[in-house]
């Protein structure tokens, strides 16, 4: 038996067929997608071709939109804590759809999930990061580099750290790599939901880069800043 369903964005009823099965065909297509990799340091969009505003930052954001979306917000909440095999799937075609319409070659890069803590991970059963990342791979046939880059400190969830230095300074030392050289001269393709202050980005890519890894870009969902 099938049960009606309601968007979780607008209540209204989904159609039977549609493939998001939590979100309406029209609260989907409502959500703005950007058309262009960001600069983490100031957030500007870098031009498809010319020089990056703060090449410092040793990577670039690929955000598919912004965390202020309603849509947006309520997708990501329920795929990390109501359903990740439903939520999981819209999720995760934002950011495809995104990356599709870049100007951008993605063909020799390498999908890396953010990874959690085993503990957290194994609390909720799943990482989010990595479906997300199955999605890009799925779509692009990238191969995925998995249990390399690995969280060895548990830190408190960012979203309950509303102390931005805080956050930079829990982060550090809570990654490492188990085998740099599968990621020596690598491009990558960091994967994670949601990036607020970009403190567990950064940290995720000098352990990746102190591995020798080449050009990364960090493909979030959401920006939140
Ligand atoms: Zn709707
Ligand atoms: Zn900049």
């Amino acid at each position: 038996m099938l049960f009606p369903r309601t968007c979780l964005a607008c209540a209204k009823n989904v159609h039977a067929n549609n493939a998001h099965a939590v979100i309406c065909d029209a609260c989907m297509a409502s959500v703005p997608l950007y058309d262009a990799l960001h600069c983490p340091v100031c957030m500007r969009r870098i031009p498809a071709s010319g020089t990056p505003c703060h090449p410092e930052a040793k990577y670039v954001l690929a955000p598919a939109t912004h965390y202020a979306h309603a849509p947006v917000q309520k997708l990501i909440w329920q795929m990390k804590y109501e359903n990740w095999m439903t939520a999981g799937a819209p999720v995760g075609t934002l950011l495809t759809n995104y990356l599709r319409a870049l100007p951008h070659d993605f063909t020799d890069y390498h999908v890396v999930p953010v990874p959690l803590h085993k503990n957290r991970e194994w609390k909720r059963g799943f990482n989010q990061a990595a479906v997300l990342g199955a999605h890009v791979s799925t779509a692009f046939h990238l191969p995925t580099i998995a249990k390399n880059l690995v969280r060895i400190k548990e830190t408190p969830a960012q979203a309950d750290q509303k102390d931005y230095a805080l956050r930079e300074t829990n982060i550090q030392g809570a990654f490492h790599v188990e085998r740099p050289a599968e990621f020596k001269g690598k491009n990558i393709l960091l994967v994670d939901d949601v990036t607020t202050s970009g403190a567990t980005i950064r940290e995720a890519v000098r352990v990746l880069k102190s591995a020798g890894a080449k050009k990364i870009i960090a493909a979030v969902v959401a920006r939140a800043r």
